[in-house]
């Protein structure tokens, strides 16, 4: 028989934002963190161009509220992004005073008015930032991490949640934080490890909570052609261009994400021209290119689009509370509605620290929990990624849509995907990562949020 136990707080997965909300709530709590894959490889290590905060002497955190807004489309929320961004420099200095070496100077990215990004080991920022947090946690005297232990229910009574399920024992809590990633690895092609499969959303679905934005998803428009390996925009920041075959530029490479990757998919695929920039800057990208039979000295490399962030989630407050109680979420797997239609580049591992750390300071307000026996969610979530299911997704939900591929996408039975179908459908405009064929403009009509919740029809939201 499975082992019964009671946490107070219980962190589930073991990224920036996991380990942001333990490291905060454990200055007040035990806190139990459960983690399917090891705290030193999340997804979280792989982001490369860095931190943005607005720290440069000319800048701003309203003029980087006003680059998130342009980047999200008129529909990020207000609240979340002065939050993000008034307490960005705060969240940089936390993590220098915890060891973070950060490297010189600002990078300039996608999107952005003002150099802002802050990055380690040219573009190893989210190894640096991600390290230091899990030896912070594992050192931590009031921090229990369990790696190798995935989160396959949540337990709920009374409509609150109550605690999780492992394969191996169900752990009572008085609050519960998802941190789980997103799914963007649902795409065939993709930069995310295989993990990032959205498994975090499904179970907070099954368990009542309301998610939105699902169609906004953000396609990295330089991914390497054979693997999806990503090519950091922040190369593009430092003069890389795009140009087609015969060696043309045909779009403005600082332009945002979105309408660089629909340039580039018009195409089938384009080259990253590295011979003008410092690539001793990038040792760790160039020493990869090179591995795969590249040599970015002499040639223009081979890239596409790639599904590469995913913008909707669980729907939370501006402290991570799901409109289930009890639930939190924080970091790629919540929706504060920040982003708005698409992610300005380098505010998700922001989004991370500064929701993450709000999330698990909230959490432990949470009352005590008084005795209860748990009950199991309205349905459990399936979760079978096949290639053949992952191929659906690029086909039928990827830079490019139209109803036909939608609809086919929303008879699945893998739940995430069919929800992610159903947002694209409901949103009958074209708006930041979300582009349809047969509705190519935006349209005032949806500016807002598609919240879809268990049993109800997808509704439009507008958020303050
Ligand atoms: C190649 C690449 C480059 C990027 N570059 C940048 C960048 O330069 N700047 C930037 O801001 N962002 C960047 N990003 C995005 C950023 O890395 C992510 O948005 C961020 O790291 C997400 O962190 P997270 O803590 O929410 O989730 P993750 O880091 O994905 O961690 C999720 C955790 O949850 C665990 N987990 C999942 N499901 C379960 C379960 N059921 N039970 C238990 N545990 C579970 C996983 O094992 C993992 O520990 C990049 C992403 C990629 C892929």
């Amino acid at each position: 028989m499975q082992r019964s136990e009671q946490a107070e707080l219980v962190v589930v997965g073991g990224g920036v934002a996991g380990l942001a909300a333990a490291l905060a709530a454990a200055s007040e709590t035990d806190v139990l963190v459960l983690s399917s894959g090891p705290v030193f490889s999340s997804n979280s290590f792989h982001a490369q161009g860095g931190v943005a905060a607005a720290i440069g002497a000319d800048d701003s955190p309203s003029l980087h509220a006003d680059d998130t807004h342009r980047a999200g489309r008129g529909i990020c929320r207000p609240g979340a992004v002065r939050t993000l961004t008034e307490e960005a420099p705060a969240r940089i200095a936390d993590l220098v005073d915890l060891g973070v070496a950060f490297d010189e100077g600002l990078g300039r990215e996608g999107g952005h008015s003002r150099r802002r990004v802050v990055h380690a080991g040219g573009a190893e920022t989210g190894k640096a930032i991600a390290r230091t947090l899990a030896e912070r946690a594992h050192a931590h005297p009031r921090i229990t991490i369990s790696e190798g232990e995935p989160v396959v229910d949540l337990r709920v009574a009374d409509g609150r949640c109550v605690g999780v399920v492992t394969p191996r024992r169900s752990v009572a809590a008085r609050a519960t934080v998802l941190a789980t990633g997103g799914y963007a690895a649902l795409w065939e092609r993709t930069t995310n490890p295989p993990g990032a499969l959205g498994q975090g959303i499904d179970l907070a679905y099954c368990a009542g909570a309301a998610l939105a934005d699902l169609e906004f998803v953000q396609f990295h428009p330089t991914a390497l052609v054979d693997d999806g390996f990503l090519l950091s925009e922040a190369l593009r920041g430092e003069g890389a261009l795009l140009v087609d075959d015969d060696g043309s530029r045909f779009t403005d490479e600082l332009a945002p994400r979105d309408v660089v990757t629909r340039a580039i998919a018009e195409r089938g695929r384009a080259r990253l021209d590295l011979r003008g920039i410092e690539r001793e800057r990038f040792p760790g990208l160039i020493a990869t290119l090179e591995r795969a039979g590249y040599d970015p000295a002499a040639e223009p490399i081979p890239v596409a689009p790639a599904a590469h962030y995913t913008v909707g989630g669980i729907v939370t407050d501006l402290d991570g509370r799901s409109t289930v109680p009890g639930l939190y979420a924080a970091g790629e797997c919540a929706c504060t509605g920040v982003h708005g239609a698409n992610r300005l580049a380098s505010n998700s591992l922001l989004e991370c620290l500064v929701f993450g750390r709000r999330a698990g300071l909230a959490a432990v307000r949470e009352p005590s929990l008084r005795a209860t026996s748990g009950v199991r969610p309205r349905t459990r979530p399936e979760v079978t990624v096949t290639p053949a299911l992952r191929h659906a997704l690029w086909e039928d939900a990827g830079v490019i849509r139209s109803a036909e591929g939608l609809e086919r996408l929303a008879r699945s039975r893998a739940l995430l995907p069919r929800l992610v179908a159903e947002s694209a459908l409901a949103r009958r405009e074209s708006r930041g990562g979300h582009f349809r064929s047969d509705f190519p403009t935006e349209d005032e009509e949806f500016a807002g949020h598609v919240v879809l919740e268990f049993d109800r029809e997808p509704r439009l939201e507008r958020w303050s």
